[in-house]
């Protein structure tokens, strides 16, 4: 899969994928990062990508060409790529959006700065908004970041297993279970003994007993989107009735 991340700062995205998974999935060729830089897409020799608003205010935005050069560039040989942009008043991202765009070969994603993109940019060359989270970055840069590394870890071969990414956190709208490794004991605090006993169908039971504990205990508001069997209702009851006595 391929992301074209159009950028004022393409510096910023040196070291995020020279690390880890991203790196040996590069590596690998099965994902492409590519920066472009704006600035190399302006309309005169000082290169300007920002200006006043219309109307007046604080701040800067930034110009219409230009970023419609840079999309246009990219989509040269490509025409149906799809453009993102991300923005605090985009689509909240969440692991079912990370999972759709994974099925993409190919995305552009728009990073603004200042005070965001002209509104031209939004209505005629991008294609959906998303937004990380209800607060304000400087830029769009880290949300970029954040979108690329949760759709890749969709991708076959990018993790080490390919059944890791269905068992995260979210998949099935459920939180993850807890995990733990060697010691058995620390200062006092033991690994719950069924996952020693080596019994697979208990550990799978444990497991989704305490996926749904901690969804009801920490995100409630999971469980009402949340598709359900009778089974997991029953083990709902029984842990309210623990969380009761
Ligand atoms: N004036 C804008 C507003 O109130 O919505 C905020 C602009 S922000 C300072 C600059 C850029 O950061 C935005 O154009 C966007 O690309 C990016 N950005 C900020 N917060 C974001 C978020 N929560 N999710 C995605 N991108 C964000």
């Amino acid at each position: 899969m391929r992301f074209d991340i159009l950028t004022l700062f393409p510096a910023m995205f040196s070291s995020p994928f020279q690390q880890s998974i991203l790196a040996k999935a590069i590596e690998k060729g099965l994902i492409e990062v590519r920066t472009v830089n704006i600035r190399d897409f302006a309309m005169d020799k000082h290169q300007v990508v920002d200006d006043a608003p219309y109307g007046g205010g604080q701040g800067m935005v930034m110009k219409v060409e230009p970023i419609a050069r840079a999309i246009e560039q990219v989509k040269l040989g490509n025409p149906s790529v799809r453009t993102v942009y991300l923005t605090p008043e985009g689509k909240r991202f969440n692991q079912e959006t990370a999972r759709e765009l994974s099925s993409r070969s190919h995305l552009i994603l728009l990073c603004g700065r200042y005070e965001g993109v002209d509104e031209r940019v939004r209505e005629l060359l991008v294609d959906e908004e998303i937004s990380i989270g209800d607060y304000v970055l400087t830029g769009g840069e880290l949300a970029a970041m954040v979108l690329i590394d949760a759709v890749s870890r969709f991708l076959p071969g990018v993790l080490g297993s390919d059944r890791s990414a269905e068992e995260d956190s979210f998949i099935g709208s459920l939180l993850e279970y807890p995990q733990y490794t060697r010691p058995p004991s620390f200062r006092g605090y033991e690994v719950p003994e069924v996952l020693l006993s080596g019994n697979h169908q208990a550990i799978s039971g444990w497991r989704k007993k305490e996926a749904l504990r901690r969804t009801l205990m920490r995100r409630p508001d999971l469980l009402n989107g949340a598709s359900l069997s009778e089974e997991d209702k029953k083990i709902l009851e029984e842990i309210s009735r623990e969380i009761v006595s």
